[in-house]
């Protein structure tokens, strides 16, 4: 019997070690005679996972103590709506106020168009096509004449785009504090926390569960912001003092996530995790790449490891292709509506035979097929 692998781009696959020890700890967690779900968050017991997840993460990306780790609520979109609110707003304290966006796809159009709701706001549009018509990044983002004078108060960009799989290869160099939004790439390669002042990510991609958004921000950087006119619960600050407790959090969900975080410790942690990025990537890239039958539009350079689009030769076959696909146990391919075809994701929780058995249906899809 071949195992399931699910290609999901979010909610996604999440480590089946990981699954196994919560239903495991589903009726009677740590002893307690209850789940970890009836439990108070300001129980020791609970504390104490609170903890081992923030020093789990520390470790796993080398986050110094002038960085805050906060568990928060509402996702990624909530961080991308409170970023410009608490950074841009005119209630706030940042008089010649500006931010710069780089967009090349959805989420960080999205991120743009909730800062623009606050201030006149740069945005840099950085996917191009080159000549043979394939997507790339431009990140040659030297700020402009306009962005020295307005001295910005931020730049933000999205490392890995989802939708699109776009990838930056570096990080953009700028001279104001940058923000990440690395939703569907944190912890499937190495970074320098110190580039950045603040990092967002969603959970529900590389972490666990969705509702959970992990932010990790310079202590220094709440200095620039203004907290009056927001709730309380969005006051980073006020949450770095509560531990992120200033109300209930999604327990269950940082539960899982802190089983993810020791899961990857036991992987060998985000080097080994980087490893297996690219080799499962390259894998698929280079059957897409063997000839015309799958095809990927964007430039070698900028491909995602995480999210890889392709399409096939005729639109009319996408629907026995996921027909097929999810008899041989593959789910999760069908591609994102704007941009139509297939996507496979292949998140940390992945593994290899899992790339393995997507790339022998393919060929066997193209030989039967094509
Ligand atoms: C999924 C995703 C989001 C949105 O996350 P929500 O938790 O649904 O708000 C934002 N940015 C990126 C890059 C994503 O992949």
């Amino acid at each position: 019997m071949q195992q399931l692998f699910n290609f999901c781009a979010g909610p996604a696959t999440l480590p089946v070690a990981v699954l196994q020890r919560a239903q495991q700890e589903m009726l009677d967690w740590q002893g307690t005679g209850i789940s970890v779900m009836e439990i108070s968050h300001r129980s020791q017991e609970y504390q104490a996972l609170a903890n081992k997840a923030e020093s789990d993460l520390r470790q796993l990306l080398a986050i110094s103590d002038d960085y805050a780790v906060l568990f928060l609520h509402g996702g990624a979109s909530l961080q991308f709506s409170n970023i410009p609110m608490t950074l841009l707003s005119a209630a706030s304290k940042n008089d010649r106020r500006s931010a710069r966006y780089l967009v090349n796809g959805v989420w960080s159009k999205k991120a743009s168009e909730e800062a623009a709701r606050y201030a006149a706001i740069e945005v840099t549009q950085v996917r191009k096509t080159n000549a043979d018509g394939h997507y790339y990044l431009d990140d040659d983002i030297a700020d402009s004449v306009k962005s020295q004078q307005s001295s910005l108060i931020y730049t933000h960009f999205t490392p890995n785009e989802t939708i699109e799989g776009m990838r930056f290869n570096s990080v953009p160099q700028t001279s104001s504090p940058l923000i990440a939004d690395m939703s569907s790439c944190i912890l499937s390669e190495v970074i320098e926390v110190d580039q950045y002042d603040l990092i967002y990510a969603g959970a529900q991609k590389n972490i666990g569960p969705a509702g959970l958004c992990i932010v990790i921000v310079k202590r220094e950087f709440f200095e620039k912001m203004t907290f009056t006119h927001v709730p309380k619960i969005l006051n980073y600050q006020l949450q770095d003092q509560h531990k992120s407790m200033l109300n209930t959090p999604p327990t269950y969900a940082w539960y899982l996530a802190s089983l993810v975080f020791e899961w990857l410790l036991e992987q060998g942690g985000v080097a080994a995790m980087q490893q297996l990025a690219i080799e499962r990537a390259e894998h698929l890239y280079r059957l897409i790449d063997e000839d015309d039958f799958y095809g990927n539009s964007i430039a070698m350079d900028n491909r995602s490891r995480m999210n890889i689009p392709f399409s096939l030769p005729d639109e009319s076959l996408n629907e026995t292709f996921l027909k097929q696909a999810k008899q041989h146990k593959l789910l999760g391919l069908k591609g994102h509506r704007s941009v139509g075809g297939m996507r496979a994701s292949l998140y940390n929780a992945m593994p290899m035979q899992g790339a393995e058995c997507l790339v022998d249906f393919m060929r066997w899809f193209k030989q039967t097929y094509g």
